[in-house]
């Protein structure tokens, strides 16, 4: 039996009292970040020619703050300690080299904060949940969890226009077969759309009421932007464009659940490309469209979905030469990216990503075999 997370996310709706306590939760996890952080960029300048002594250096917990800011006292203790699991996290990514140094965190990051479960700290109540410092807070849960789910812990946030939001993670046993392999789709990444497929050689792209949202976002954005800042109207101007980005980025996530999960049911092993989304933006210097474009969170969605059917997402090496393979022949040539048609001496005249689809298949399933 192996141990699976899954989590639930519902509208909260706090009195203003409430509120008022999310708000300064989410003001003292950011405080205690930033303080650790910066004491940690300070050990850091000081000793990074020294990585034995750094690695060595004890780092202050939350506690030691409590001592000297004690209204942090006033607030939930675990959404603190997360804090500090949380910088952690983010410190070890730095060293390992797959993160830049930790950022401090503003007000206009994202507000949330983490608390965990414990000793019954934390109910589902009808239409409510329990919350340390909250107590009942009004809860829309349009879905039920189911009773051999345990919740482990709960991340309160607030988005841009307003909104209270409550994911629960829960933590499951469940027995997963691994499920012998009869179907394989290899996928292509594009860059405008999100893939193109070995089965069909088709592009699947955004629906189209999601691309005219966010042209409606840019037109939004614009007047925003004309608008005086801090003024009234700016204000207004500001929260409709914050709700039409979360529309948006709803449109996008349901889009992506909704894409994952028809290939999830149809194949039982999906080949992809180990693409590195912040190297290719910028060697690509397509920037934001790669970022936006959604790819990560769809290959997410591929994983879990897949792991919780004992089938695989094989990941290839991005080395692999995808794009200048001839899928009939074998043979590698060098192609501009302007070649939208991979032309080869064996006769092969194809879709530039549709070749690579099938290049990709192949490679998943020469991995698979040997595997
Ligand atoms: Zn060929």
């Amino acid at each position: 039996m192996a141990k699976q997370n899954k989590a639930y996310k519902f509208r909260l709706y706090p009195t203003e009292e409430q509120e008022i306590v999310i708000h300064k939760t989410f003001g003292c996890v950011r405080f205690i970040y930033n303080k650790m952080l910066s004491e940690r960029k300070e050990t850091y300048d000081r000793l990074k020619d020294d990585k034995e002594t750094l690695k060595k250096v004890k780092h202050p917990t939350p506690a030691k703050y409590k001592k000297e800011y004690s209204w942090l006292k006033e607030v939930d203790s675990l959404a603190l300690a997360n804090a500090q699991l949380n910088l952690d996290k983010a410190y070890k990514a730095f060293f390992k080299g797959n993160a830049k140094f930790p950022k401090f965190k503003s007000k206009r990051h994202k507000q949330s904060y983490t608390t965990n479960v414990v000793n019954g700290n934390i109910e589902l109540l009808d239409r409510h949940i329990k919350l340390p410092k909250l107590k009942i807070v009004k809860m829309k849960q349009h879905r039920q969890i189911p009773v051999e789910h345990n919740m482990k812990s709960c991340t309160i946030s607030m988005t841009a226009s307003g909104k209270y939001y409550i994911s629960i993670l829960t933590e499951y046993e469940k027995e997963i077969k691994g499920k012998e392999i009869q179907s394989v789709v290899g996928l292509d990444f594009a860059m405008d759309g999100l893939f193109v497929d070995s089965e069909t050689g088709k592009k699947a792209n955004y629906p189209r009421f999601y691309r005219q949202m966010l042209d409606k976002l840019a037109t939004e954005q614009r007047k925003l932007s004309r608008k005086k800042k801090g003024s009234s109207n700016w204000n207004k101007q500001r929260i409709r464009v914050a709700k039409i980005q979360e529309k948006v980025a709803n449109q996008r996530k349901n889009f992506l659940h909704h894409t994952s999960k028809e290939f999830v049911v149809n194949y039982d092993a999906i080949i992809i490309e180990d693409l590195d989304m912040k190297g290719m933006s910028k060697a690509l210097q397509f920037g934001k469209s790669v970022a936006d474009n959604g790819w990560g969170m769809f290959t997410s969605f591929l994983l879990y979905k897949l792991h919780e059917q004992g089938k695989q997402l094989v990941k290839i090496d991005k080395w692999f030469p995808s794009t200048k393979t001839c899928s009939s022949c074998g043979s590698v040539k060098e192609v501009a990216l302007s070649e939208r048609i991979y032309h080869c001496a064996c006769g092969l005249n194809l879709d530039r990503d549709y070749n690579a689809a099938l290049n990709i298949k192949k490679e998943g399933i020469r991995l698979l075999a040997i595997a």
